[in-house]
């Protein structure tokens, strides 16, 4: 990354905190029990699941761009780390869209993880800062509203939580691979996985080998919504098996 870009990321990824930080101190806690605390907390990464979920379905099921030639990069027979890989892929990523690229990094990587090991922190932050984003600048919006009252606090709060939930989904999808980048986060992922609180290993790689469950990276607990989701699309073939495989 050049100096500039790397400098202007430190910045946005820093300005993303601040603007979360005074979130939280404007949120009236006093409105709060533990009680309701902790559901809206639930709540809120439930959502935050959910959502995540669902932009995964759609993007794995997504065809292939072929006119822009994905498919060369996607059925690539040789060694990825080559110069001739990195010539075609840059070719190929410049004239083309932001959802033709998540297409191919989401279905390249059911193939082959370790791409996804050296991204870095700032590299999945762009991929969702945007509507994460707006959620943070309404519950700031809703947090700094003069008449204040139960339902308007927990909301604001609620909209912090799904911000980050929506804002890391794929960290935390790359720490359950072992990100080689985020050690930390890999660590806090196995005590999270060793509670059961979140999705297992298992049910991360049923994902990779057949497609039609564990869409859900952030905690999971939503894949029980999304998965007969999938079931039901495929059954009445709004969506494709074959265009999961990366097949025209
Ligand atoms: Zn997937
Ligand atoms: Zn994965």
């Amino acid at each position: 990354m050049q100096p500039f870009y790397a400098k202007l990321t430190s910045w946005l990824i820093l300005s993303y905190f601040l603007a979360l930080i005074a979130g939280f101190y404007l949120i009236q806690w006093q409105q709060f029990s533990a009680l309701s605390f902790l559901a809206v907390l639930y709540v809120s990464l439930f959502i935050a699941d959910f959502i995540g979920g669902l932009a995964h379905l759609f993007i794995d099921y997504q065809p292939l761009n072929y006119a822009k030639h994905y498919d060369e990069l996607y059925f690539y027979p040789g060694d990825r780390n080559t110069p001739d890989f990195a010539d075609k892929k840059r070719q190929i990523v410049e004239n083309s869209s932001r959802l033709d690229m998540s297409v191919y990094h989401f279905k390249v990587h059911h193939r082959n993880v370790s791409p996804y090991l050296n991204r870095r922190y700032a590299s999945f932050f762009y991929e969702t800062v945007v509507p994460s984003a707006m959620l943070l600048i309404t519950a700031l919006v809703l947090a700094t509203r003069s008449e204040q009252n139960a339902l308007s606090v927990y909301l604001a709060f609620a909209l912090l939580i799904i911000s980050v939930g929506v804002l890391h989904t794929n960290h935390v999808h790359s720490w359950v691979h072992g990100s080689k980048t985020m050690p930390w986060g890999v660590a806090a992922i196995k005590v999270l996985q060793k509670m059961r609180l979140m999705y297992s290993m298992e049910t991360h790689a049923r994902h990779h080998s057949q497609g039609e469950s564990g869409f859900c990276f952030l905690i999971g607990h939503a894949n029980f919504i999304v998965d007969p989701l999938c079931r039901l699309l495929l059954q009445w073939h709004i969506i494709h098996k074959r265009h999961w495989h990366g097949q025209p």
